[in-house]
């Protein structure tokens, strides 16, 4: 398997030998591996890259672990496996629902935590399709069709349903569309990409009045969801 093709699982834990550990039992299980020793960097960190899975240590240095996972939650059903340091703290965080896919008490035996992750993994995963039973994509041609009728796009705009498509429901960051479509975001503002999914809705909605595809979620970004 090639490296891009391996999925990445993060860790936020602020205990390097810890996390080294967990970071050589997952690689041997041929994932690639990221390490976040702080909450503060952690955020930025999951917006940026999307990882597969997160390891979410809860007392972290900066943002703890609690409050990371129930922002994740704003804009991502990414997978969260939490490790906390004291089993009854598990009740607790139970109680709270911020969304973790699973919890790990410490101290765990690595190999016990990889089992995890590939169980939560198996859970999750949804086969990438980027196509609908309204909307068909063909990424060899770039041609894409609604209900059966040829929609008219642009490359961005192509690339900008395809990132939508491959999670329905799921809330897209202007910034993580952005990444999909430019090598240096830097030079792109916000309202490039409000406008490519203005077009594009607008060309959705001349082929289907009827349905709304593609949805703005006010302050965060966009979704599309299936009628
Ligand atoms: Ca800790």
């Amino acid at each position: 398997m090639s490296d891009t093709k391996k999925k990445t699982i993060l860790i936020v834990e602020d205990e390097p030998e810890l996390a080294g550990i967990l970071r050589d039992y997952l690689q041997q299980s041929d994932y690639q591996v990221q390490i976040i020793d702080n909450g503060n960097a952690a955020m930025e960190h999951i917006e940026k890259n999307a990882p597969a899975l997160i390891l979410l240590d809860l007392m972290l240095p900066g943002k703890d672990g609690m409050t990371i996972c129930r922002e994740v939650r704003g804009f991502s059903h990414v997978p969260i496996i939490m490790l906390t340091a004291r089993v009854e703290e598990i009740d607790r965080l139970l109680g709270l629902e911020l969304g973790a896919d699973d919890y790990i008490c410490k101290p765990f035996s690595p190999r016990e935590v990889v089992a995890r992750v590939k169980a939560v993994l198996r859970r999750s995963t949804s086969v990438p399709n980027p196509s609908t039973n309204n909307i068909h994509l063909d990424e060899s041609t770039y041609k894409a069709h609604l209900n059966e009728q040829q929609l008219e796009l642009t490359a961005v705009e192509f690339e900008l349903l395809k990132k939508l498509l491959s999670e329905p429901g799921r809330i897209f960051s202007r910034n993580q569309l952005m990444d999909k479509i430019y090598q240096d975001h830097r030079i792109v503002s916000d309202r490039t990409i409000d406008s490519h999914i203005k077009k594009l809705r607008k060309k959705l909605s001349s082929l289907d009045g009827d349905h709304d595809y593609i949805h703005s979620v006010y302050g965060v970004g966009y979704k599309y969801e299936n009628p």
